[in-house]
């Protein structure tokens, strides 16, 4: 078996997603190394799919394929000012948290405010806080009931002293080349639909983090894609015979890592099945 990653070490995002608190330190490289000594496993590092690596090249070279990509790509802030020093994407943030060796060393902004309302922004919220921002709010276009992290998460980030704010969306950030204020519109749903209603607020914001969601990048052209992941079967089986999915980029999961670990499961599984015969 060999896997081919495009980063330069193994655990995907619970190496460089998942904030530090969450996650006891090297946790997963250590069950990187451990499922190494199962024997037959090699990993090929810096040596990712589309980097001169095609899947029809992969077809040829071995008996099944296996796509467990993730979503690596970042929706970005379609709001004036997106493009000013210290607005980031919060998943850079925390994986540059996560590899740093000394913690002192990293910026953290004094009025951070966090864009979204997954566990991307509570892991960025909160571990911002952690570092020492002393302002520190999320920032949600919805509700509190349609927010995606779980109301232990949403209480996890209060505890912190993070503020939540709902019903608010970006329009645009303000500063002089770099981010000093976010503007922050209201909204109402309404039968469902997200709408604005003209009412702004401004917030002091010297770092504004995205975490407007992930996107898979990069997935081969010959796989059916739809709603932006690789569909796939209860097995795991993609559009192309011989290709296998699962996780985060593909479809049917709840991108959460015990069902990235399950599909890996069943589609180890599958693929066995299928080359015994
Ligand atoms: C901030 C944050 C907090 C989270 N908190 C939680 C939590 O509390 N609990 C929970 O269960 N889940 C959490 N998740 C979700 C969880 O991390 C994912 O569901 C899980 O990591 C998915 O595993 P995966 O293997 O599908 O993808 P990933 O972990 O993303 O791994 C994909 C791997 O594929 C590699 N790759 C990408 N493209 C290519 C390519 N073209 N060629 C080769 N390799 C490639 C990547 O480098 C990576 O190593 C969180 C996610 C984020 C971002």
């Amino acid at each position: 078996v060999v896997i081919h990653e495009a980063r330069p070490k193994a655990g995907g995002l619970n190496e460089f997603g998942i904030a530090a608190y969450k996650s006891t330190g090297g946790f997963a490289g250590a069950e990187v190394d451990w499922l190494l000594k199962i024997g037959g496993i090699e990993i090929k590092t810096g040596a990712g799919l589309g980097d001169g690596l095609t899947l029809e090249a992969l077809q040829a070279d071995y008996d099944a394929v296996f796509l467990g990509m993730g979503m690596t790509g970042v929706n970005g802030l379609r709001a004036e000012g997106a493009d000013m020093s210290g607005v980031e994407d919060a998943v850079d943030f925390i994986s540059t948290l996560r590899q740093a060796s000394d913690l002192a060393s990293l910026p953290i902004g004094r009025n951070v405010v966090v864009i979204g309302g997954g566990m991307t922004a509570v892991d960025a919220a909160v571990q911002s806080r952690l570092l020492g921002a002393q302002n520190v709010t999320i920032a949600y276009r919805r509700g509190r009931e349609a927010m995606p992290a779980s109301r232990f998460e949403q209480d996890l980030a209060a505890s912190k002293g993070v503020t939540l704010m709902f019903n608010v969306m970006p329009v645009a950030v303000h500063g002089n080349g770099a981010a000093a204020e976010i503007e922050l519109e209201y909204t109402v749903s309404e039968g469902g639909n997200l709408k604005p209603t003209g009412e702004t607020i401004r917030l002091a914001a010297d770092q504004v983090f995205l975490a407007i969601g992930q996107k898979l990048d990069g997935a081969p052209d010959a796989v059916k894609i739809e709603g932006g992941k690789i569909v796939v079967d209860d097995a795991g089986r993609t559009s192309v015979a011989g290709v296998w999915a699962g996780g985060d980029c593909a479809s049917g999961g709840e991108d959460l890592t015990v069902t990235a670990v399950a599909e890996g499961r069943d589609a180890a599984m599958d693929i066995n099945q299928s080359l015994m015969g």
